[in-house]
């Protein structure tokens, strides 16, 4: 899902028509012209709003074609072809710019995520928490592996999993009502109740919470 993004930001050519850097940008799925792909995951297009060839494209097809287009400089990587692309507005594709950083990051932690996955089966076994923890609280990663997490945090039986759980905002409530039901049957397996007040745990049978001192019905 994920390919080697790096390669492409190595040689960034500038804009023969402007001398700016262009864009590394998602090539749309389709070629447009001629139903063909493009042969690349990524193109190099010239976002300047001051280049030229965008500026006097408006006029020229407007002229030519009468309607309300532009065009934008454009390279395949590894091809010294010089391209244009027909852009409808100022914004096209300026939402498919990929940087680097953001792109590295995703890999990382789908890396993580690959780990933590294959470290499920033998989670219980284990007591990895952490893998399983790591997969309950990301919200990016696969909601399968997600639910089969959740699914061990009885057999692990560990406390430690309660207060990131509680701290952590679930997107999918469906998931926080599943890690709700576990939690509860952690506590009870380990005697222990949630202080109403303080959320710090206590004995099941305290009537006084040791850490805020309140009354416990
Ligand atoms: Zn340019
Ligand atoms: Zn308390």
């Amino acid at each position: 899902m994920i390919t080697d993004y790096k390669r492409y930001f190595e040689n960034i050519p500038d804009c023969p028509k402007c001398g700016q850097q262009l864009s590394c940008c998602e090539a749309p799925p389709i070629h447009v012209g001629d139903g063909l792909g493009w042969g690349s995951e990524v193109l190099y297009i010239c976002l300047n709003d001051d280049c030229p060839i965008f500026v006097n494209g408006w006029k020229q097809i407007a002229e030519r074609y009468g309607h309300n287009s532009s065009y934008r400089h454009m390279q395949i990587p590894g091809s010294r072809e010089k391209n244009v692309m027909m852009v409808g507005s100022e914004d096209a594709f300026k939402g498919s710019v990929i940087r680097l950083d953001v792109v590295e990051a995703q890999n990382v932690r789908f890396q993580k995520e690959k780990a933590a996955l294959a470290a499920l089966d033998s989670a219980v076994e284990n007591q990895d928490l952490a893998s399983v923890l790591l997969l309950v609280l990301d919200e990016a990663a696969g909601i399968d592996g997600r639910k089969k997490a959740i699914s061990l945090l009885t057999a692990i039986n560990d406390l430690a999993c309660i207060d990131p759980i509680r701290n952590h905002r679930f997107r999918d409530t469906s998931l926080e009502t599943e890690c709700n039901l576990a939690i509860a049957q952690i506590l009870k397996a380990n005697y222990k109740k949630e202080c109403p007040y303080c959320s710090e745990l206590v004995k099941l049978q305290a009537k006084i919470c040791m850490h805020c001192q309140k009354e416990l019905g």
